[in-house]
């Protein structure tokens, strides 16, 4: 049902959140976001392009 493509817009969402509110925006990432994000089966696609703050 979702891809690759999904999952890097939901990261690269999720980094924009975190970006614009902190830990708030880390909130709503989390409630939004990651429930979609956990159903697709591939890594983080940031950091398979070498931009992710989260995971180093
Ligand atoms: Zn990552």
């Amino acid at each position: 049902m979702f891809g690759r493509k999904a999952a890097e817009k939901l990261d690269n969402t999720a980094a924009a959140l975190h970006r614009v509110g902190g830990k708030a925006g880390d909130a709503v990432a989390n409630a939004v976001i990651a429930p979609v994000r956990n159903q697709i089966n591939t890594g983080c696609t940031r950091c398979a392009n070498g931009k992710c703050r989260k995971h180093g």
